[in-house]
């Protein structure tokens, strides 16, 4: 008797939009060592930080859901067990939090109990963030919540065409929060609706629905604004931003038939920016990077951000202008989508040139493209041995 084959594993590579995409384009050699290789960064902030605060706005959310606790919520009774349980979990994944930014009861070498814990003198940067952006953004945008969490996939053809491609098709997935139209509909002084009924854009294309039923799609960034002007600042995250938000909302249709119509992105450092926000921040506005602030309305804040030095106290800026730099609208339409798409395309053709090439024994430094902006590269775990490292010099330097 003949026995037949297994046939062939058919394997569909399957990219995260910020965990790959997003991921690839701030550094293509780093992503390669920290998403395909075996190393974790070693302190990834940026990483952890956002980890956390999606984190802490989930649970904050089921928490409300379930309890309706009204704002402002205590920090140490209503936020700082929700912080415990995120921390725990991310510490399981290998993500332990930077000493400076949080303060830890789980960490294995530190004995402490929450009793020991004092609201003056624990609740670090990471801690005061996730307050504000809790009792800042969480009293109006949870009552406009429809689901958290929903995992999004969708498939898309491989835009590769060599022989050696790996698949036909890729996997891409992300996960976002949905409002619904019906609870926009149902709120009246909201916030997030205020902001939503100043945008003109996202105004004209509810205008033009033939469906009264919309969504709206939700980020979260544990990240400062980035520069809108794109080109001079030679800083992508603006854009890349919206095509993540493009992407989802084409992924949202695929799987449920129904098109979101805008997205928001809550950057949650610039609640409480830290000293290194700051600068950038003031660097954005002196040199007219930024969409925020453009009007006479913010006089007082650029006064006091251009009049401040590093080692001065951080400047008390007023909560207008921190709430307007937090939030970003993006308006979605078809033609946007599409373009978003093919430059997502693009990103993934370029990684599997990158993989295809090292699986045929290229070496890894020729295969992956290294190129990042100085930062990027100061804070890189790959630094002492990247030829392309941009601080190299400054690193080796003898005295
Ligand atoms: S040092 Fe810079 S260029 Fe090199 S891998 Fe790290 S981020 Fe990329």
């Amino acid at each position: 008797m003949k026995l037949s084959s297994r046939s062939k594993a058919y394997m569909i590579p399957e990219y995260s939009l910020t965990g790959d995409l997003l991921s690839y384009l701030t550094c293509g050699l780093q992503y390669r060592y920290q998403n395909k290789g075996t190393l974790p960064p070693s302190m990834p902030i940026q990483l952890w930080f956002g980890e956390f605060i999606h984190g802490v706005m989930e649970e904050a959310y089921l928490k409300w859901e379930s309890e309706k606790t009204e704002f402002p919520w205590n920090w140490k009774n209503d936020i700082r067990p929700i912080e415990d349980m995120i921390d725990l979990r991310l510490q399981v994944r290998g993500l332990y939090p930077p000493a400076n930014h949080f303060f830890t009861t789980n960490h294995p070498d530190i004995e402490i109990t929450s009793e020991d814990l004092n609201e003056y003198e624990h609740k670090k940067l990471a801690s005061a963030r996730a307050e504000k952006a809790i009792n800042v953004w969480g009293a109006d945008l949870f009552p406009l919540m429809e689901s958290a969490e929903v995992l999004i996939k969708g498939l898309r053809e491989m835009p590769y065409k060599a022989n050696d491609k790996r698949s036909e098709y890729y996997g891409i997935n992300g996960v976002i929060d949905v409002l619904s139209s019906i609870n926009i509909k149902k709120a009246n002084e909201n916030k997030i609706i205020k902001y939503l009924k100043n945008n003109a854009e996202f105004q004209n294309i509810i205008r033009d629905l033939e469906d009264e039923d919309y969504e709206i799609i939700i980020d979260y960034k544990g990240m400062k604004r980035p520069p809108s002007d794109v080109k001079t600042s030679n800083n992508e995250n603006w854009d890349y931003h919206e095509r993540q938000i493009l992407t989802y909302s084409w992924l949202r249709e695929q799987q449920e038939g129904k098109r979101p119509v805008a997205g928001i992105i809550f950057y949650l450092n610039e609640l409480v920016p830290s000293k290194e926000d700051l600068i950038l921040i003031k660097d954005d506005i002196r040199h007219h990077l930024t969409d925020i602030p453009k009007k006479s309305e913010y006089l007082s804040d650029i006064e006091l951000i251009d009049n401040w030095q590093q080692d001065d106290k951080l400047p008390e800026l007023s909560e207008k202008f921190k709430m307007d730099r937090s939030i970003r609208i993006i308006p979605i339409n078809e033609e946007k989508i599409d373009d978003a798409l093919s430059k997502f395309d693009s990103v993934v053709k370029t990684i599997e040139t990158s993989i295809i090439k090292e699986t045929n024994g290229c070496k890894i430094q020729e295969a992956w493209k290294a190129e990042a902006e100085e930062r990027t590269c100061a804070a890189c775990d790959f630094k002492t041995f990247c030829k392309n490292n941009k601080n190299k010099s400054k690193n080796f330097k003898i005295p």
